[in-house]
């Protein structure tokens, strides 16, 4: 897997004060992966050393009471670019730090107090699509590299949604619920081209155009899965007539909700038609009861 990580977590000597964060076990996680670094304040055009700064209300101060916001927004904006260029689809990134941070950062009174907001570089990485850990979070990590990944579209014409009812495979997990399209990742594959293939042979559909909408973590007993949820209005070709996974059928939007499917998706259904802000859901059952939940909306662009 190709993951976005905090250049100082790799030894890099890019913090404010010309150190750096090495993180052995995370590194010892990762081995397997390929790895892009990237120090956000250094490609914004700070030096190292630098005086440090923090995040209040919506600029970014150093201790001197100098304005870098601009450095810290262009920082976020060429990571980000670093990730969608190399397909990373994670970022692992330095807690608490002003661009880094992901949920917790210092609050801009440099008196080591801090407040529940997002750093600047992984705010934007979250809004764009990417999941954020950092590296506090590594049972986490470790748990989301070994889930099985599967992906979902929910393919849009005028004001109906393309559902697909599943009632013909043996020992369908899914029996009887109706579901969007979609597909286990094979080997190798990106989401994005997982997406692309199962629509096709779901649906003999071409998708033109795309949006991720979020993910869906689900949890069941010792079972986990994400999955990466899409949204396309664009697409060509004849519609199948039928799919061997079951009945293909244009839904009106307003009905979604009153079909018979998992409990757990019409929570992250309601969020794909109330906004377009990237999220993140977990879902846990126990069976076939959805026992807890928790959502992450990304801030508004
Ligand atoms: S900007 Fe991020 S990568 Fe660079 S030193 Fe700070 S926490 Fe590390």
């Amino acid at each position: 897997m190709n993951i976005l990580i905090s250049a100082c977590l790799l030894g890099e000597n890019c913090k404010y004060d010309g150190g750096n964060n090495l993180n052995e076990p995370l590194l010892n996680l990762l081995k397997w992966h390929s790895l892009y670094p990237v120090c956000p304040e250094m490609m914004g055009g700070l030096s190292v050393p630098r005086v440090p700064s923090e995040r209040k209300g919506d600029r970014v101060l150093n201790k001197e009471g100098e304005d870098v916001t601009a450095q810290y927004i262009k920082g976020a904006d060429l990571a980000l670019k670093t990730a969608k260029e190399n397909n990373c689809y994670i970022a692992i990134l330095k807690a608490r730090s002003p661009s880094c941070g992901k949920g917790v950062i210092y609050d801009g009174s440099f008196n080591r107090t801090t407040v529940f907001r997002d750093g600047v570089t992984a705010e934007l990485l979250f809004k764009n699509g990417i999941e954020v850990y950092t590296e506090e979070e590594i049972d986490k990590i470790e748990e989301r590299l070994s889930m099985r990944e599967t992906t979902l579209c929910h393919i849009e014409r005028d004001k109906e949604v393309l559902m697909l009812y599943r009632n013909r495979k043996k020992n369908d997990y899914n029996e009887g619920k109706w579901i969007g399209v979609g597909g286990k990742l094979e080997k190798g594959e990106t989401p994005e081209e997982c997406l692309k293939r199962e629509v096709l042979e779901e649906t003999d559909l071409k998708l033109l155009n795309f949006r991720k909408c979020g993910v869906v973590v689900f949890k069941q007993n010792d079972y986990s899965e994400i999955m990466h949820v899409y949204k396309s209005n664009e697409f060509f070709g004849k519609l199948k007539a039928d799919s061997d996974e079951g009945e293909l059928r244009w839904v009106e939007k307003e009905n979604l909700q009153t079909l018979p499917m998992w409990e757990g998706d019409k929570i992250f259904i309601d969020i794909m038609e109330s906004t377009d802000r990237f999220f993140k859901v977990e879902l846990i059952y126990d069976g076939d009861n959805l026992i807890d939940h928790k959502v992450e909306i990304s801030e508004e662009n």
